[in-house]
C-alpha cells in the first residue's frame, strides 16, 4: 500500500472560476471534482460529468473539444455514458485527468462557460454499470449491537477481528439517490407464532454505509497484494443498505441476508474519488488490546498509519408530517468512517485473495458505520435498540421503524486542519 499522495489539486489556496465553488463550506469546491453521470433535461444521452460547485462539467463536451487530445484514454473514456470506462483507467491516468480538470477549473485560467450546465438542470443518474455488489460488515460497533439483539448469548461470532465479514449481494437493485424505495413483502414469523406470516415488512430500517467503487481489473485466480490495493478504489459514495429487520431475523441462518437486502440499495450520484481523498487519510482503527494482529496479507505499515478515511458521516429522517409542516430533516445519528475495524484496501485484499476478479464498476458496501456512542448508531435496529427505544421527530411522531412516506438522507463530508472541506451531497430515499 502506498502512503496518500499531496500535489496542488489539494491545495487550500487554489480556487475556481466557478464561483460557487469558492462559497466557504460547499461540497464541491476545486478540490473535490467528484464525477458522475448526467443527463440534461431529463432526457439526452447520458453523459459523464465533474461536480464543481453548483456546476457539472460536461466531460463529453470537453473531451469533444479537443481538451483531453492527449489523454487519448481519459478522452474516449469521457465520451461514454457510465463511469465503467473511466474507472477501467490505469492509475496514473486518472491521476493526469484528476490533474487536467483541476487546471482547467483553476482561478487564472481561460473560463469555459460553454461547458458548463447548471447542477439544477440536470437528472444524475447511477454512476457506474454495477457489474457485482458485495457488503461487507466492518463496524465492530455494529456487529456488537447487531449480534447482541439477535444472539444475546454470543454477540460477536469468534471470526469477526479475524476475517472481514461480508456477503455477495444484489447488483440489479442498486439505484441512484432519489429512487423511490418500495416497502418488500416478505416472510417473517412473529416470536409467539408457530409458522411465518406473509405481508408487507413491518421494520424497514436503512443502514448508513460508504461504498467505495471498483478501479481494474484483476485477472480471475490474481489476489490484490495489500500494497496494491489503493491502486483498485476509484472512489467512494454515499450508500444507504435499506434492511427489512424481519424478514433478515427469519432468513438469516444458516446463509446470510437475502431477500431482506435484495429490494433496493441507493447510492450518492457523485463519486468522491480515492486521490481527492488524500489530505483525510489517517491512521486505521486502532485494535483494542488483546485483540488479535490482523494476519500478515492484511497487514502493512502504511495501513495502519493511513488505512483509514476521516469522513464525517449523517443520516436524517423527514416523515410526510414533517414535510406538511415545514420542517427540516431531522439528524438521528452522525458518526465517522474511520472507526471502521478493517479499512478499505483490507477490504479489496480480503475479497479478492482467493482469485475472485474484481472489476472496474463493482461496488463494495461497507456496512452499517456505528461508532461507540448511541448518537452514533448508524441504523434505526441499533438507534432504537430493535425498537425498545422509539426517537420521538420534531413533529411530535415516534420512530421505531420507517414509516410509509419516510424519507431518509445520508450527508458525508471530509474536514482536516489545511485542506479545503470536500463533501460528498447527499444520498436519499423515500419509502413506501
Ligand atoms: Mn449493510
Amino acid at each position: 500500500m502506498t502512503t496518500p499522495r499531496l500535489d496542488a489539486t489539494h491545495d487550500p489556496a487554489r480556487r475556481s472560476w466557478v464561483p460557487s465553488a469558492n462559497e466557504p463550506g460547499a461540497d464541491f469546491p476545486i478540490q473535490n471534482l467528484p464525477f458522475g453521470v448526467f443527463r440534461r433535461g431529463g432526457d439526452g444521452t447520458p453523459r459523464v460529468g465533474v461536480a464543481i460547485g453548483d456546476q457539472v462539467l460536461d466531460c463529453w463536451l470537453l473531451s469533444g473539444a479537443g481538451f483531453l487530445d492527449d489523454q487519448p484514454g481519459a478522452a474516449a473514456a469521457c465520451r461514454t455514458s457510465s463511469l465503467n470506462a473511466v474507472m477501467a483507467l490505469a492509475p496514473e491516468e486518472r491521476l493526469a485527468l484528476r490533474r487536467r480538470l483541476a487546471g482547467l477549473l483553476a482561478e487564472g485560467e481561460e473560463p469555459l462557460p460553454a461547458m458548463l450546465v447548471p447542477q439544477a438542470q440536470v437528472t444524475l443518474l447511477l454512476p457506474a454499470v454495477v457489474g457485482d455488489y458485495t457488503d461487507f460488515y466492518a463496524s465492530v460497533f455494529h456487529a456488537t449491537n447487531v449480534g447482541s439483539m439477535f444472539r444475546p448469548d454470543n454477540p460477536l461470532l469468534p471470526n469477526y477481528k479475524w476475517v472481514p465479514i461480508g456477503y455477495h449481494g444484489r447488483a440489479s437493485s442498486v439505484v441512484v439517490s432519489g429512487t423511490p424505495v418500495p416497502r418488500p413483502t416478505g416472510q417473517r414469523k412473529p416470536p409467539e407464532a408457530a409458522e411465518p406470516v406473509v405481508g408487507p415488512s413491518r421494520q424497514l430500517d436503512y443502514e448508513l454505509e460508504v461504498g467505495a467503487w471498483i478501479a481494474g481489473e484483476n485477472a480471475l485466480g490474481q489476489p490484490v497484494p495489500l500494497a496494491e490495493a489503493e491502486t483498485r478504489l476509484f472512489g467512494l459514495s454515499l450508500l444507504n443498505d435499506w434492511s427489512a429487520r424481519d424478514l433478515q431475523a427469519w432468513e438469516y441462518q444458516p446463509l446470510g441476508p437475502f431477500l431482506a437486502k435484495n429490494f433496493a440499495t441507493s447510492v450518492s450520484p457523485w463519486v468522491v474519488t480515492w486521490e481527492a481523498l488524500a489530505p483525510f487519510r489517517v491512521p486505521a482503527f486502532p485494535r483494542p488490546e488483546g485483540d488479535p494482529a490482523p494476519l500478515p496479507y492484511l497487514t502493512s505499515d502504511a495501513n495502519r498509519e493511513c488505512g483509514g478515511v476521516n469522513v464525517t458521516l449523517e443520516v436524517a429522517l423527514e416523515s410526510a408530517r414533517m414535510r406538511e409542516l415545514g420542517l427540516p430533516p431531522y439528524r438521528v445519528s452522525r458518526t465517522n468512517f474511520r472507526q471502521l475495524y478493517w479499512t478499505l484496501p483490507q477490504l479489496v485484499t480480503h475479497h479478492a485473495m482467493g482469485g475472485c476478479n474484481l472489476r472496474p464498476g463493482d461496488l463494495l458496501g461497507s456496512g452499517t458505520v456505528s461508532g461507540p456512542e448511541p448518537e452514533e448508531r448508524g441504523c434505526l435496529l441499533e438507534r432504537t435498540w430493535r425498537g425498545s427505544e422509539p426517537l420521538t421527530l420534531p413533529s411530535g411522531e415516534t420512530r421505531a421503524f420507517l414509516e410509509p412516506g419516510d424519507r431518509v438522507v445520508l450527508r458525508g463530508w471530509c474536514e482536516a486542519p489545511g485542506a479545503t472541506r470536500i463533501g460528498f451531497g447527499e444520498c436519499w430515499g423515500e419509502v413506501g
